[in-house]
């Protein structure tokens, strides 16, 4: 694969003057900023010396607002409008989002992207980043004592699609930063252990963070970086065990289902589990302790049990891993260094599954919470015409084909996905009606033939072709991916050159003023038809969940007893008995009863899976 090279406009810097620009990890759990101060990058700390500032955000009574430690200090006994994980969010419809049901928030769709309603309105998550990003960016004109940032390099996960970068940008300007440069989080992270200084080859990054896990693979060639795969589940993270681990310590203090406790305790359960894995990955037992039913629950965790209980999570990483090693045709062998980022990272089981699995020791001197903002610092750094060095070039891949919408509904794909960007591809099409002069054009993301199941990122029309027989004219239709992963689209009919083109601010992308303008409607319009949006809410709800069930017994009925089928099939029928009526309270707990109806099933299903994905390998595979 070619490599690109990636120069920067603008001129050249006054060479006594340095300009401070910051390395941002916008994180899922955490965030961080960085920069390169006396030639070496660091975390920039707060005023009480932490460099971690949790990503939540707390709306509070007067439109007064608590960011980071405070806010998740809050957080359990104001879940509502305490807002974490937004992260998950950004760029995304209601229904990308699989666990709604879940989260104590009050979603609200929009045809661009969800929002949350709150007591001080509707926040999207691209606010909500923005208070993070504006928090960080107060550190550091503290720490610089300066208002004058020249700007910053954020990271986001390397498989974020337009839509997902497109809102990390906003909120980015939202927060009054000018950003360098978009680069993924395995590139920062490979950068930070100055791999590009090392010899030329295969590298993989393992994050493992809180809610997510990514799997990389990077290739370095003459001290540049090329993201070849990407891989990994968007669901799957730390806060997956601190479930597991909340779930057993609660039925060991005889709650037999956490269904019935209070969101208030439900979150206490969490947060006393999460505290619990944290310090199991020092020490070999601890206690989860919370006060429960007027008392205090206290049960004793051992390192054994944390590992019984987070080994199956573990282990669907350990899947994905083997998965984009297939899907890239590599050889563990190949693979010169495993990098590891993210607190999870930190539990011994992980380092030593991982280790086996490439068959060499990971590297874990970097501390895995720092080093995608040390690494994006490095790049900032370079990005702001400070280091001596020179160019230091990052290459990013296409996380999702891109493609155009041909007769017949089809996709007819121009950029295939992992294709490295920036890049530039065109394609030739042709009329297919006598004397036609116009052609739609349309725009699609996926992985799919079919248009209808493809993201549709822009639709737009080539107008003035010269009348022509069917096929004669000649319109070549360019793509182009920045190296922010930004796609604009242009076409052009060669014979007569009438051209038309359109940057690709995919269906959440709108033009800057627009999201102003969006931003601004959503505060005045919180109140007006909450109820109906609740309903509207409710009955989407219903509606997925009976689709997804009906699905999942469609397929695994077999793991059920007729009596556990019989069971379902009459929640089921309740909930859509009530599905279009009106009584969103009743449609809810509808919902509500199902999930808690098929919890068990939903765990033989996933059981299932691991089963599925472990038969036929021999034990020294695994
Ligand atoms: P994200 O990238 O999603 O923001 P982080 O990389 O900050 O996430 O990782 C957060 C996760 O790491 C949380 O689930 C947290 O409990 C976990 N974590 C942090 N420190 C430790 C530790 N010492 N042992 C085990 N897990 C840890
Ligand atoms: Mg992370």
């Amino acid at each position: 694969m070619a490599l690109l090279q990636i120069s920067e406009p603008g001129q050249a810097p006054d060479p006594h003057q340095r300009r401070i620009a910051v390395g941002i990890d916008l994180g899922t759990t955490h965030s961080l900023v960085a920069a390169v101060r006396h030639g070496l990058a660091e975390c920039l700390p707060d005023a009480q010396g932490r460099v971690l500032l949790p990503s939540a955000v707390r709306y509070m009574e007067g439109g007064r607002r608590q960011i980071g430690f405070e806010a998740l200090s809050a957080q359990a006994e104001d879940a509502e409008n305490t807002l974490v994980s937004v992260k998950r969010f950004m760029g995304r419809r209601l229904a990308d989002v699989a666990d709604v049901g879940r989260l104590p928030y009050r979603f609200v769709d929009h045809p661009g992207m969800l929002a949350v309603s709150t007591r001080d309105g509707e926040k999207t998550p691209v606010e909500v980043s923005a208070e993070i990003l504006a928090s960080l960016r107060q550190r550091a004109e503290d720490t610089f004592d300066t208002d004058e940032i020249f700007g910053a390099v954020i990271t986001v996960p390397a498989y974020f699609d337009d839509a997902q970068r497109q809102a990390t940008k906003d909120a980015a300007q939202l927060a009054g930063l000018n950003v360098l440069r978009l680069i993924s989080e395995p590139t920062a992270a490979a950068v930070a252990y100055g791999l590009d200084n090392g010899s030329e080859g295969l590298y993989a990054v393992y994050d493992l963070g809180g809610g997510t896990f990514d799997i990389s693979l990077l290739r370095l060639t003459a001290g540049v970086f090329e993201v070849v795969a990407t891989g990994g589940d968007a669901a799957l993270g730390g806060d997956d065990i601190d479930h597991a681990v909340a779930d057993w310590a609660l039925a060991q203090a005889g709650v037999a289902s956490s269904a019935g406790l209070s969101a208030h305790d439900k979150r206490a359960a969490l947060v006393a589990a999460r505290a619990v894995k944290e310090t199991l990955s020092e020490s070999l037992v601890a206690a989860w302790q919370v006060p429960l039913d007027g008392g205090t629950a206290r049960v004793e965790v051992s390192r054994e049990r944390l590992e019984a209980l987070a080994r199956p999570l573990v282990e669907r990483t350990l899947a994905a891993v083997r998965k984009v090693l297939r899907d890239a045709r590599v050889g563990r062998d190949e693979v010169q260094g495993v990098v590891m980022v993210g607190g999870s990272t930190r539990m011994p089981l992980v380092r030593t599954l991982v280790s086996e699995l490439f068959g060499r020791p990971v590297l874990t001197n970097v501390n895995p919470d720092e080093v995608v903002a040390l690494g994006a610092a490095v790049q900032a750094n370079a990005l702001a015409g400070n280091s001596r060095d020179g160019e230091l070039l990052l290459l990013d891949v296409i996380a999702l084909s891109l493609g155009l919408e041909t007769m017949g509904g089809l996709v007819e794909r121009v950029i295939e996905r992992n294709t490295t960007i920036p890049v530039a591809k065109a394609q030739e099409f042709t009329t297919f009606k006598d004397g036609q002069t116009a052609m739609a054009i349309h725009v699609v993301q996926g992985e799919r033939d079919l248009v209808s199941e493809s993201r549709s990122l822009a639709r737009f029309e080539l107008r003035g072709i010269p009348p022509m027989v069917a096929g004669a004219a000649r319109i070549r239709v360019t793509f182009q991916v920045d190296a922010d992963g930004l796609l604009s689209v242009s076409a052009r009919e060669q014979g007569s050159g009438v051209e038309a083109s359109v940057v690709v601010k995919p269906s959440y992308g709108l033009a800057e003023d627009q999201i102003a303008q969006m931003l601004k409607d959503g505060f005045a319009h919180a109140e007006d038809d909450m109820a109906a949006r609740s309903l509207r809410e409710a009955q989407v709800d219903a509606q997925r969940m009976l689709l997804a069930t009906r699905a999942a017994l469609l397929a695994d009925a077999r793991l059920l007893s007729s009596e556990e089928q019989a069971a379902i099939g009459e929640l089921l029928a309740r909930l859509e008995a009530l599905a279009s009526g009106t009584d969103a309270h009743a449609i809810e707990a509808a919902v509500e009863a199902v999930a808690e109806g098929t919890e068990h099933f939903a765990a033989a299903r996933m059981n299932q899976g691991i089963r599925q994905a472990l038969s036929g390998r021999t034990l020294d595979e695994i």
